[in-house]
């Protein structure tokens, strides 16, 4: 970013090394949530199989633009993007679950967390950068409303399940 996009942020009290911290567990947590998503659509078994394997791979995608959204406003800032994979777990705020049981109901159950500590991590950068950063709290709130809108999509998956279970249980 460009010398006075700096001062500016500064003189609202904008800590930029503290920005650029909560912004590269951001950008770890998407780069383990694209492959924690990106395998599980792999694995993936069990019923509904479709339904699920759709969603995951529609997720990733989005969790790979969204670790490109962060990646370049770290950089605007005057940052540097993790170099290194072995960073991501360093640095991971929501972890990586890794899809050793393939049952896609533990795979739905895996991913709603994670989409839950992802919304809590946007709350937070929103909330560090209200009224001071404009154009991080805008990003912030973008990638926020897509992980909203994964936590839903999944969860209206693991409804179906339990109706269909309860359905067959009669
Ligand atoms: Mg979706
Ligand atoms: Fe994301
Ligand atoms: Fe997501």
């Amino acid at each position: 970013m460009g010398t006075r996009g700096r001062e500016i942020l500064a003189s609202f009290g904008i800590k930029l090394d503290e920005l650029i911290k909560l912004l590269n567990k951001a950008y770890a947590d998407e780069w383990l949530a694209y492959y924690q998503y990106w395998l599980g659509a792999k694995v993936a078994v069990g019923v509904p199989k479709e339904a699920v394997v759709a969603e995951l791979i529609q997720h990733a995608a989005d969790e790979l633009r969204h670790a490109g959204l962060v990646a370049d406003r770290i950089i605007q800032l005057g940052g540097t993007p993790l170099l290194e994979p072995q960073a991501w777990i360093k640095e991971t705020n929501c972890g990586y679950d890794s899809p050793k049981d393939p049952d896609v109901r533990v795979l739905l159950k895996q991913n709603i967390a994670g989409e839950q500590c992802a919304i809590t991590q946007y709350k937070k950068i929103m909330d560090y950068t209200k009224d001071k950063d404009p154009v991080t709290y805008d990003m912030a709130l973008r990638i926020m409303t897509d992980e909203i809108e994964h936590e839903e999509d999944l969860e209206a998956i693991e409804e179906d399940i339990k109706i269909m279970e309860s359905r067959l249980a009669k």
